[in-house]
């Protein structure tokens, strides 16, 4: 029998598993919040992943459920789960990339390295803590946070009493300014039965809080390093219990630690790359571990690969247009679309290129990427 695997979800993310779920003979089932951009290409229903009757008849005809994002409520998982139905990552997992406090305090109880925080409830708790860091500080939403929304860097306690409000008596999350040097991020894919196997870590460049460029493997990155993050990876995919794919964005500080800033339990934009530059890429990594298959390696495939996002630009650009321009311009360029409508600012798509050198591939995907300025 053909196994289906059921993708909570309807972006991008689970749209890029249905190449490799063919590839695989497996089949992807999708609820989406509304008929968009998987419909076309995989058995898409619609419906709203916070009602449990709604979820519930989706996972009846699957073998296993996953997910494109984190928002699931918990109830709803746990539902399926007394229900019997194989879900991944389960919730015990998933409660960690859902809420950031709960997540800061399971990586303590792990011994994962990351900055000095705490759970504040007050103005004043929030100011001695500015206080005890040199006068400033990055308060975060626990939960609902997004590409950097969620996010603020303040040097007075009165900056976050719009959140104080919103989140009405629950603590929110405060972290030390980390300075750091640049962000990187490990992947890690893990199967049920506890088998796991970590990716090259990679370097990211955000850009207003979004992922702009993705240099895989990190360069210049000592050894040492580059083990310490693997180490880190599977230490806290481990200690989690994670299933599936899961990104650690860590920070490398100026003074060469590396920290832990948050986690995905899922593909992740870090993670593209794989697509052209990895024997095995994270979306065909993700199905394997869900349906507890072996996992095939991470290598990497050349010395280096860049990522691009591109990002939509005006309005009224016809993308499909300018995709035709930079395939046609660079045929060594791998141009992935999302199948998406431009809008300004919008993930619609990345570039991947591959070189035996990052400063080519970077100088390649770049210009590819300008077409969609
Ligand atoms: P999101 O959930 O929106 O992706 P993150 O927690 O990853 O939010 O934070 C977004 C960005 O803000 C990070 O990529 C980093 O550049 C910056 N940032 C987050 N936490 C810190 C911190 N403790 N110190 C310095 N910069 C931070």
């Amino acid at each position: 029998m053909t196994k289906r695997v059921g993708v909570i979800g309807g972006g991008q993310l689970a749209r890029m598993m249905i190449a490799p779920a063919i590839e695989l003979g497996v089949q992807i089932r999708v609820l989406a919040e509304q008929d968009g951009m998987s419909a076309q290409l995989a058995q898409t229903a619609v419906g709203d992943y916070r009602d449990l009757d709604t979820v519930r008849a989706f996972a009846r005809d699957v073998d296993v459920v996953t997910f494109d994002h984190e928002h699931v409520p918990q109830e709803v998982l746990r539902a399926l789960v007394a229900d019997g139905v194989a879900v991944h990552p389960g919730p015990d997992a998933l409660q960690f990339a859902q809420d950031k406090l709960v997540m800061r305090q399971k990586l303590a109880d792990v011994g994962a390295p990351q900055p000095d925080w705490a759970g504040v409830q007050t103005r004043d708790e929030l100011q001695a803590f500015i206080d005890d860091h040199s006068g400033r500080a990055v308060v975060k939403t626990p939960r609902g946070g997004y590409d950097g929304k969620g996010v603020r860097v303040i040097a007075e306690a009165s900056e976050a009493d719009d959140w104080f409000e919103a989140f009405a008596g629950e603590p929110i999350l405060v972290e030390e300014l980390v300075r750091f040097r640049r962000e990187l991020a490990q992947q890690v894919a893990r199967r049920p039965s506890g088998e796991m196997v970590p990716y090259p870590v990679v370097e990211t460049v955000q850009q207003d809080g979004v992922c702009a460029e993705v240099f895989a493997p990190a360069p210049n990155l000592g050894e040492r390093a580059v083990e310490l993050a693997a180490r880190i990876g599977t230490q806290i995919a481990d200690g989690l219990g994670v299933t599936g794919m899961l990104a650690v964005e860590l920070f490398e500080t100026t003074d060469e630690r590396l920290l832990v800033n948050e986690l995905a339990m899922r593909p992740h934009n870090s993670g593209h790359w794989t697509q052209d530059g990895a024997v095995t890429s994270q979306f065909e990594q993700h199905l394997r571990a869900v349906l507890d298959l072996p996992l095939g390696s991470a290598d990497a495939l050349t010395d280096a690969t860049c990522m691009i996002n591109i990002l939509g630009g005006p309005e009224g650009v016809d993308i499909d247009e300018r995709f035709a321009v930079a395939m046609e311009a660079h045929p060594g360029a791998k141009i992935h679309t999302y199948g998406k409508a431009s809008r300004p600012g919008r993930k619609v798509g990345h570039v991947n290129v591959t070189s035996d050198d990052i400063a080519d591939a970077a100088y390649v995907a770049r210009a590819a990427a300008t077409y969609f300025d």
